[in-house]
């Protein structure tokens, strides 16, 4: 029988999730006094599922709202209860995250979300925020599982699989103890985090295929020497890009400020809307497919996940040179 085949309950089964969860402990370097669950309906699920089991007893859901994702975040963390942005960088269009000293709380915080990389905008936290006992909270949906962090600064961290983990399906939640405890009991069985953590995330049938296809990606990367090496190829990857934007005598513009450039989306404009349009179509021509930007930013994001080789981003950019070379 196949993965698909198995019942979840299974003894074959139990061995590939926990297998799972105990291999993304080893390559996070992940604390004992965490867990690893596989929910379904993705990131955008746990965007409601924070919020309904921590804005409890008159506390505030506080966001730093740094992208579209994040927008998205705040919003359902506003339909469930109290939600205070604590900080935002939409009036410079997210051309970069927060600086912790614009960071203001509100009174009564439950929590602070922040959005580790703003897979739309092309930014990313380079150090995150002090929170002191204020548990902090990370959508690293885009950047998980791409470089070395310290698990232990936050209290829950959640991913949708699809980006660096594997196939759509799934969110994997890294949640602290404390966090399980503190899940609101008056909520139903599978809206709550300790539902999952009491019961292996094996309370109902979970993603199955998504969570042994996840298990054989953390495989490959701990072969591929871990998230050290992982790091080290992916700052390889986006140097090759964004110095060919650096490069092109402005006429390749990022988005993103230099401070805030995200390893994972390489997001920049041409000189107008006609040029980015040809820039599309001439690159699918040689195999570089994926490039148009999403509407909120316009031109063109590079999408350089774990899944992308070096090469790509060298192919990537010597056609960037090409393509000013002709239209410049
Ligand atoms: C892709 C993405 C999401 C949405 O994930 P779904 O699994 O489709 O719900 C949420 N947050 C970030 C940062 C993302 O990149």
């Amino acid at each position: 029988m196949s993965v698909i085949e198995l019942s979840h309950r299974s003894k074959q089964f139990e061995e590939v999730i926990l297998g799972a969860e105990a291999l993304l402990k080893e390559l996070m370097g992940i604390p004992d006094n965490y867990r690893v669950l596989f929910i379904g309906m993705g990131a955008t699920g746990q965007f409601d599922m924070v919020p309904m089991n921590y804005i409890v007893d008159g506390k505030a859901g506080n966001y730093v709202v740094t992208g579209s994702f994040a927008s998205k975040a705040y919003k359902e963390g506003a339909k469930v209860g109290e939600a205070h942005v604590a900080a935002s960088t939409k009036d410079l269009n997210f051309a970069r995250v927060a600086n912790p000293d614009e960071i203001r709380m509100s009174d009564n915080p439950a929590y602070l979300h922040i959005t580790s990389n703003n897979t739309i905008f092309g930014t990313q936290w380079k150090t995150y925020p002090e929170t002191g006992d204020v548990p902090l909270i990370a959508d690293m949906s885009s950047d998980i599982l791409s470089k070395k962090i310290d698990v232990s600064k936050f209290a829950l961290i959640y991913a949708g699989a699809q980006k660096n983990l594997g196939p759509a399906g799934a969110a994997v939640v890294i949640i602290r103890d404390d966090m399980i405890e503190k899940s609101n009991q008056n909520l139903p069985t599978m809206l709550k985090y300790d539902t999952y953590a009491k019961n292996n995330s094996l309370y109902n049938t979970p993603p199955s295929f998504v969570v042994y296809m996840i298990k054989l990606m953390l495989e490959w990367v701990k072969g591929q020497g871990g998230l050290a090496a992982i790091e080290k190829t992916n700052e390889e990857k986006a140097a090759i890009i964004y110095d060919a934007i650096d490069n092109s005598n402005g006429y390749y513009r990022g988005h993103a400020e230099k401070a805030s450039r995200s390893l994972m989306n390489v997001t920049y404009r041409l000189p107008n809307e006609d040029l980015e349009k040809e820039f599309i179509a001439e690159a699918a021509k040689v195999g570089l497919a994926g490039l148009k930007g999403h509407r909120e930013v316009g031109g063109i994001r590079a999408s350089i996940y774990n899944a992308m080789p070096v090469d790509g981003c060298r192919k990537l950019a010597e056609f960037m040179k090409e393509f000013q070379k002709k239209n410049g």
